[in-house]
């Protein structure tokens, strides 16, 4: 890649790990979270421009392939040395040089390439939206999980989402307990909440194949209108989702546009859940919604429970979908209790709104960071 030094270049890559409280245990079939790592990436560019970048998980290394750890190891060790004097403007070619000397690693990559465009979009004065393709909405539904493990609790909690008008979508995590007593669980919710609510599950791979074939009706005779990665194969999911009328979402074995296609290419699943970590960063995810798009598959903004970062750069894609039938569920930055940004995101009336400044169009509050950075946690990468 040819630097032209017209161009403002990368000077310096600095990476941390922020451990946050959150409001209560988060419990899913793969582990109970107590608390939130994300790992903050700052690109700092010749033109004084700065870009952040975001990276995290759900439950350490029991959801997926990286921990925020070897997010940031990757990042100081890998990208940021093969980024630092490059042109700063260049995003999509500079993620091609990455993608040849890390293959995998999608949610580092993530991480950077938001980072990337936040500064350009800073740079040029407009939002990410726009460096996506434009926006076509202002406002995301936005679903909330029950996952406390209580079903008492969980009613409770989804009243008091109704009654802020915040959440009217939710998403149950279950598959840790026997079947017939997660069901039972829905079903008591789904009663509790009537039409005035949505109810969905997510059973995170939890289930053998013949276990979803009992759990997957039983599911929709409670009342619950989605069922997400029932099982880890895309082989079973795709003879699930032929056997039964009740939509089936993709989640985990989504991982990048490649096996978008594989998926789309069986008609291995009637949703989409798009997470901009697991496709590998935004460009990447964009393509997973246009494999989505050109299968007549629906799609889902998902999260990683990120928090406010990449829950931003995430809305600023969503935003810019074709379709978006089920909404999206970004609302990681909720289960936190303490504000990392100057000014909260804006939740209202069921929605989350896309900010409109430049970039990703937040601030970081950095007395605030500093307090929740993990103790030599921080490093840089300067241009030599
Ligand atoms: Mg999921």
């Amino acid at each position: 890649m040819s630097i032209d030094s017209n161009y403002p270049v990368i000077e310096r890559v600095e990476t941390r790990i922020v451990d946050l409280p959150t409001i209560r245990p988060h419990r899913l079939s793969v582990g109970t979270m107590q608390s939130q790592s994300l790992m903050l990436l700052q690109v700092i560019c010749s033109d004084g421009v700065t870009g952040l970048g975001e990276g995290t998980t759900i439950a350490g290394m029991a959801y997926g392939h990286e921990s925020p750890e070897t997010m940031k190891q990757t990042v100081d060790t890998y990208l940021a040395p093969a980024i630092v004097g490059k042109d700063a403007t260049r995003i999509q070619a500079l993620m091609t040089h990455v993608g040849k000397l890390v293959k995998m690693n999608h949610f580092a990559k993530s991480a950077l390439e938001t980072a990337l465009l936040d500064a350009h979009g800073k740079r040029l004065g407009v939002p990410l939206s726009e460096l996506l393709g434009g926006r076509r909405r202002d406002r995301l539904p936005v679903a909330w999980t029950l996952a406390s493990g209580n079903t008492a609790q969980d009613i409770d909690e989804a009243e008091k989402m109704l009654a802020l008008r915040r959440h009217n979508v939710f998403k149950l995590k279950i598959g840790a307990k026997a079947i017939k007593t997660d069901i039972q669980h829905v079903a008591d919710i789904k009663k509790a909440l009537g039409d005035r609510a949505a109810v969905r599950v997510d059973i995170n791979m939890a289930w053998s194949e013949t276990q979803a074939a009992w759990g997957i009706p039983a599911l929709a005779d409670a009342g619950c209108e989605l069922v997400e990665q029932p099982v880890a194969s895309a082989a079973a999911l795709g003879r699930l989702m032929r056997r039964f009328s009740i939509p089936l979402m993709a989640d985990e074995v989504l991982q990048g546009p490649e096996s978008a296609f594989a998926i789309a290419k069986e008609s291995g699943s009637d949703v989409f859940a798009v997470k901009i970590e697991q496709s590998g960063g935004l460009f990447a995810a964009q393509r997973v919604a246009a494999i989505a798009d050109a299968a007549g598959i629906e799609l889902y903004g998902g999260t990683m429970l990120e928090g406010a970062v990449s829950t931003i750069a995430s809305a600023h894609l969503f935003a810019s979908f074709a379709n978006l039938q089920w909404g999206t569920e970004l609302f990681g930055p909720l289960l936190i209790t303490e504000e990392i940004l100057t000014q909260p995101l804006e939740y209202s009336d069921f929605e989350l709104t896309v900010p409109t400044g430049p970039g990703l169009g937040i601030t970081l509050n950095d007395a605030q960071v500093q307090r929740f950075t993990r103790p030599g946690s921080i490093h840089h990468v300067t241009r030599s």
